[in-house]
């Protein structure tokens, strides 16, 4: 790899983690902003996203690390102190490129990308959506509103709800209530439901005013829509890794203990 850019939380320290690579890196590699193969995304989980979506239009060339400075850091693989052994890493050139799976959809006539998740909010009314599976019409939803997660995503948002946790190498979505209405005049299925690339989720609605589409960090209104079609994507956002960090062991790091 010969370019390379940074992207970086704007805080004291990540900027000055930023300017100690930028110094290391710049005599073996080139700056290029617009058109790097690799990008680092110095900053938490927050900040891998919004690199993540700044680069969503050359996504198939372009390979993603995270240098943690931070609060939680699930997808990123250095520390802020080990920021020498990751140019060391860079330098030795000795990598594995992994896939995570990204959600594709479609609302209001245009096209979104998610590497964590897809939530539509409603928190002004009761959200009614009919959600149809494949075409085929699965159940009438009722509460604030739905998200739907990728493997990637489990620990985010979907977590909070109540998902389960899926290993990021998994290629499947899942599909998890915010605050569902359940008694005896109005039930849907309460529990996350978990579906592979096979499967084509569409919420429907004639209302959702008041709705919000929320797209990993990005934010949109939902007004005048009446469906959106989700999908796992063929496109995938390609990280790189220097050194093998078992899933596992990233799961207990971030929430049980170091
Ligand atoms: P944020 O408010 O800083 O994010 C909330 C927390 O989620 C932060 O601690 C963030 O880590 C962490 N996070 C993000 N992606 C993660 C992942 N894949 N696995 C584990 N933790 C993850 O907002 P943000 O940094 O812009 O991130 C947007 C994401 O926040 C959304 O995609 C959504 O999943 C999540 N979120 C969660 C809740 C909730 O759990 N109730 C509410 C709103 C948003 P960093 O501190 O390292 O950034
Ligand atoms: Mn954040």
């Amino acid at each position: 790899m010969k370019k390379y850019a940074i992207v970086c939380k704007q805080d004291k320290k990540s900027i000055e983690v930023s300017q100690a690579i930028r110094l290391e890196l710049d005599s073996i590699m080139d700056y290029d902003e617009k058109y790097p193969e690799l990008v680092i995304s110095v900053g938490g989980d927050g900040t891998m996203l919004y690199s993540v979506h700044k680069y969503m239009y050359q996504i198939e060339s372009v390979s993603f690390i995270g240098i943690h400075t931070g609060t939680l850091g699930f997808l990123t693989d250095y520390q802020k102190d080990e920021y020498l052994d990751f140019i060391e890493d860079v330098k030795n050139n000795k990598y594995h490129i992994y896939h995570r799976c990204l959600l594709e959809l479609v609302a209001n006539g245009h096209t979104y990308y998610a590497l964590n998740e897809v939530r539509v909010e409603n928190n002004r009314r009761s959200q009614v959506m009919d959600i149809y599976i494949n075409h085929d019409f699965f159940e009438t939803f009722r509460g604030n509103g739905l998200c739907i997660s990728t493997a990637s995503g489990s620990t985010a948002y979907n977590k909070s709800l109540g998902g389960a946790v899926i290993n990021s190498s998994a290629g499947l979505m899942q599909l998890s209530e915010i605050a569902g209405i359940h008694h005896n005049a109005y039930r849907s299925l309460g529990s996350p439901l978990i579906l592979d690339y096979s499967h084509k989720i569409e919420l429907r609605s004639d209302n959702f005013d008041g709705a919000i589409l929320g797209v990993d960090q990005l934010v949109f209104d939902l007004k005048g829509a009446d469906r959106i079609e989700i999908v796992l994507s063929n496109k995938k956002a390609r990280f790189i890794q220097y050194r093998h960090v078992p899933y596992i062991q990233r799961l207990k790091r971030a929430y049980l203990s170091d």
